[in-house]
């Protein structure tokens, strides 16, 4: 069978573009390699500015926690609590937070083969040949959703010069005081590593702790087991463990080819100060499945899609590069700061919740930090 769309990657870019295409009749095809639901390495953190692209989706019974609160510490000193007295994030699991979207775009009429790993794309006429270890599909357009080391951008020949950092997590079963203690309540420290910070994060019946950078040659286990130590839970059981690397989002790169697109981790776009890439993952999914609509009914070409991801999410990624420039070597200034214009702080939660732009968070921190140098 020949599909108009083959998507490549269940994850949420992968699922979301699924979907989207699906709603509208297309013969879509989601391909993912492994048997789903499948666990994924991450913080769960879902900001709710999702809502605005996610339209009707109805995400209350795969939510396991919502955020008010965040305690930031500087090396587990100082701590600033910022209280929103409102939601400014979901917490989610990713295993459930995927896969019900997967069953959203199965619903609405893609066809979804999990276990089912693409191995090789090739390009005959105007088609696509896409090989998996079981089966050979075609297919007029590809999407690779496929993740942070993307086959199908490398077949597609792009994101050649992407940068990558890297974060490990663990899930602990944290005793039921801590549980609640938690609830609603993030914590967040920098300082205790270069260009990255640590978490805690509720979700449900357990804790996600994690640290991340965006540095080289960091030994996170290492860091991770001091944060651990330093938030008081070591003696928790530990369910899993894994890390994973991230895109460095911010630069602006040909994100298709004249039949093919990447979306997600797979287009490079994570924030390189917060580490969020769920939300860009969806909304690049949502930009795809757009463009695929119009090229696919005669209009436009796929060059459409890198425009508007550049306009759409690039444009504030790169800020938020700019501001992480400025911020991870300044850590310990930039505490003192906050700790005394607790508005910063509470800045960049808005952003979080798409409140605010980083465009905002920039300008304060030129207006406050004149001795720093700003290139733009
Ligand atoms: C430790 C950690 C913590 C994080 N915490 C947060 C957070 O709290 N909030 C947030 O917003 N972001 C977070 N992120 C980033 C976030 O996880 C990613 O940005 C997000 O998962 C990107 O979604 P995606 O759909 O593009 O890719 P993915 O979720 O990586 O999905 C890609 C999918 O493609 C499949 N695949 C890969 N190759 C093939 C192939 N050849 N054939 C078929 N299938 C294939 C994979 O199995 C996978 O299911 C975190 C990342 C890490 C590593």
């Amino acid at each position: 069978m020949k599909f108009d769309v083959i998507v490549v990657g269940a994850g949420p870019s992968g699922a979301f573009t699924a979907y989207n295409l699906a709603k509208n009749d297309y013969q879509v095809l989601l391909l993912e390699k492994e048997s789903l639901p499948r666990y994924k390495s991450c913080g769960g953190a879902v900001s709710l500015k999702v809502k605005e692209i996610i339209g009707d989706i109805d995400l209350n019974n795969i939510i396991e926690d919502e955020v008010t609160k965040v305690v930031f510490t500087h090396n587990f000193q100082q701590p600033i609590d910022i209280d929103f007295y409102k939601p400014f994030t979901y917490m989610a699991m990713r295993d459930k937070f995927d896969n019900f979207l997967v069953k959203k775009a199965k619903k609405a009429g893609a066809k979804v083969i999990d276990s089912s790993q693409v191995v090789d794309l090739t390009r005959y006429d105007n088609q696509y040949r896409v090989k998996t270890e079981q089966e050979i599909f075609t297919t007029e357009y590809i999407v690779g959703a496929d993740g942070v080391k993307s086959l199908i951008a490398k077949k597609l020949g792009l994101m050649n010069d992407l940068e990558y950092g890297v974060a490990y997590e663990k899930e602990l079963k944290a005793g039921e005081e801590r549980l609640v203690m938690q609830r609603g309540i993030i914590h967040l420290d920098y300082g205790m590593i270069a260009d990255g910070y640590g978490w805690v994060f509720p979700k449900g019946n357990n804790l996600s702790v994690g640290v991340g950078t965006f540095k080289d040659g960091i030994s996170l286990k290492k860091k991770l087991d001091v944060y651990i130590k330093e938030e008081g839970l070591s003696d928790s059981q530990v369910i899993r463990a894994k890390g994973h690397l991230l895109p460095i989002g911010g630069d602006k790169r040909q994100l298709n080819t004249e039949l093919g697109l990447v979306v997600g981790d797979a287009a490079g776009l994570v924030d390189p100060l917060s580490g969020e890439g769920i939300f860009y993952a969806l909304k690049s999914g949502l930009l795809a499945s757009q463009v695929l609509d119009s090229v696919l009914s005669g209009r436009g070409s796929l060059d459409e899609y890198t425009e508007l991801v550049n306009q759409q999410i690039l444009t504030e990624l790169k800020k938020a590069k700019l501001v992480s420039k400025i911020f991870f070597p300044f850590t310990k200034v930039a505490h003192k700061l906050f700790s005394k214009k607790e508005w910063i702080l509470k800045q960049l939660i808005k952003i979080i919740y798409g409140e605010e732009s980083y465009d905002d968070l920039y300008s304060s921190f030129k207006a406050e930090l004149p001795f720093l140098r700003f290139k733009s």
